[in-house]
């Protein structure tokens, strides 16, 4: 695992805990990572973690997990082993420092009744509408609610009378008394507690009154002596009321700092739609290969490390942006150029028969199982009369510059030998390419190029029909056929999914070295791409690969060499 401590690039965050820790301020920092346990994490996910988990280790603080768990009604133990999953995988580990929301539900509490004690919260029983009309627009002010002048007395009582279940949900809520002119709607009498009967994964039927979002954020991240709270931009316009709250209960004050959020093209990064997506099966799960979600990212083949790199790569700033989707692909082809051993696999399988070949005759070709890295070893290549190749590497009327296979044509075999296609076999009624008969030149086994011999351009890739594992591939492409598919105003986002994203090959075949893999052993298919085993469809028996990232150009590549 490559080290995160090592990898932080510098930001403006880092500028500000150095001068914290130089000033005396902190002796020693403590961030945290704060899910809300509704959805699986995502890639944007991704960079909270890696930049709160990062420094804290940068700078030997510590860094929490904190569960958000303020809304029973769409979180779900489901996510929160979820979530926990991925941040080990991702390799960061937040030890004895598991936090949540909800264990801080009774001093919350506490602090509503201070706030109430202190004439500066109450219980209000206008409906939602009407305290959206009450509430004004962003030009202008909002009206006070007819019950912003009940007692201390008669807040106390109506609130601890909520807490004990005497009213239905919707009824009454408790709301901070703060300024209904205030130019930031956050600060016009925020909602404080609403009444729920909902079952909480934790705290089960408890609670029927359970704190907004920014009622507690800000008071557990004071609870945890938190240092730095670090959110994203739109957190921007709570910030003055997490103060606000802060300041009315005299407690400790994290500093809270903004950065942007990761958007990436051809993707969307809201829990809610991701949701939707999953619910309305235009993905197959949360883990789907297409999914921006590290779980969906892990099974396609994506790497921890690629992951982390990407994070660093993209750095952290305050100015919106979108990344495009081709950075994290460089970092998953670049880290699993490295790790990933290399095999052959025929994805849409054509038959080719080497008629000079002796019919009861097999050889074995020796070869690295990593050109860069011979520790990995080697690996056996069979191969006999009876070979295929991919579709693709045949054309029946070729232009020039294709230097693969068709009619007359000569190829070299990767590490074996040249063949020349001399015959076409085609189904008589449909007319489709059924068989290549072709002739190997014996003098060029192993790669050699007899002296005086003409060169061939073109190498392929093949396997023996006799000794090929017969595997299913499945193929992904981009989620969205647009770039910015959350931006779309016309259409909606269903209507932007990419048709091809998805693609099962049932037939392909791959060389006998790759029988025994196990589910996430990655390899690249040489001239293909980056394939993964999947985690959760392939069998022993039949194994499944789901196809990671494309290869760049590596045709080109290949016949330059
Ligand atoms: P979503 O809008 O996708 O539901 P969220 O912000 O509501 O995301 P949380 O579970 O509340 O999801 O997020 C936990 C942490 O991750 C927060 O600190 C949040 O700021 C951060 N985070 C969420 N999405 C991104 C993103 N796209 N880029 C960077 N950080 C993010
Ligand atoms: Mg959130």
């Amino acid at each position: 695992m490559s080290d995160p401590v090592t990898q932080l690039g510098s930001n403006f965050i880092r500028n500000i805990i150095d001068e914290d820790l130089a000033s005396g301020k902190h002796a020693s920092i403590v961030t945290r990572f704060p899910p809300e346990p509704n959805g699986y994490l995502h890639i944007g996910h991704a960079k909270a973690i890696c930049l709160n988990f990062g420094l804290a280790e940068h700078y030997h603080g510590r860094c929490h997990l904190r569960f958000d768990d303020t809304n029973p009604a769409k979180e779900e133990q489901e996510y929160i082993d979820a979530i926990k999953t991925d941040l080990s995988w991702l390799g960061f580990d937040w030890g004895e420092y598991e936090y949540h929301a909800s264990d801080y539900f009774e001093t919350l509490y506490g602090y509503a009744e201070l706030l109430v004690g202190k004439g500066l919260a109450y219980v209000c029983d206008l409906n939602a509408e009407q305290m959206r009309t009450y509430r004004g627009t962003l030009t202008e002010p909002g009206k006070n609610s007819p019950y912003r002048d009940r007692s201390c007395d008669e807040n106390l009582d109506l609130l601890r009378r909520m807490r004990a279940g005497e009213f239905a949900d919707g009824s009454r809520v408790l709301r901070a008394k703060i300024d209904m002119a205030a130019p930031n709607l956050n600060l016009r009498d925020p909602v404080l507690y609403r009444l729920l009967r909902a079952t909480h994964p934790r705290t089960g039927d408890t609670w029927c009154l359970y704190p907004m979002y920014d009622f507690a954020h800000g008071q557990s991240d004071s609870i945890e002596g938190v240092t730095h709270s670090l959110c994203t931009l739109e957190f921007q316009d709570h910030r003055p009321l997490y103060d606000w709250f802060l300041n009315a209960l005299e407690i400790y004050s994290p500093q809270q700092i903004e950065f942007s959020r990761l958007n990436l093209t051809y993707t969307m990064m809201s829990k809610r739609r991701l949701l939707e997506l999953v619910q309305e099966k235009h993905v197959s799960g949360w883990d789907d290969p297409r999914m921006p979600t590290l779980s969906g990212m892990r099974r396609r083949g994506f790497t921890a490390a690629a992951v982390r790199t990407f994070c660093e790569r993209i750095g952290v700033g305050k100015s919106d942006s979108i990344i495009d989707m081709s950075v994290l692909e460089d970092c998953v082809r670049e880290d699993l150029d490295r790790v990933a051993p290399r095999a052959m696999g025929v994805l849409r399988p054509l038959k080719v028969t080497i008629t000079n070949y002796p019919e009861d005759q097999t050889e074995v070709f020796t070869v690295a199982r990593h050109p860069k890295d011979p520790a990995m070893g080697t690996r056996t290549i069979p191969f006999s009369r009876e070979i295929y190749v991919d579709r693709d590497d045949f054309m029946e009327d070729p232009p020039k510059k294709f230097f693969r296979l068709g009619p007359g044509r000569e190829v070299r075999l990767r590490y074996g030998y040249i063949i020349r296609c001399d015959e076409v076999i085609k189904d008589s009624a449909s007319g489709e390419v059924m068989e290549l008969r072709c002739s190997y030149d014996l003098e060029t086994g192993g790669g050699v190029l007899p002296e005086g011999r003409k060169k061939v351009k073109g190498i392929i890739h093949w396997v023996s029909a006799a000794h090929a594992v017969p595997v299913e591939v499945r193929l992904y492409d981009r989620l969205f056929s647009v770039a910015n598919p959350a931006a779309e105003k016309e259409r909606g986002y269903r209507d932007l999914l990419n048709a091809e994203s998805f693609e099962v090959l049932f037939s392909a075949l791959v060389e006998p070295s790759l029988a025994a893999a196990e589910a996430g052993d990655s390899f690249q298919f040489e001239r293909l791409g980056y394939f993964t085993v999947d985690n959760k469809d392939s069998q022993p028996e039949k194994l499944v690969f789901n196809r990671s990232v494309t290869l760049r150009d590596t045709w080109a590549k290949l016949v330059n060499n």
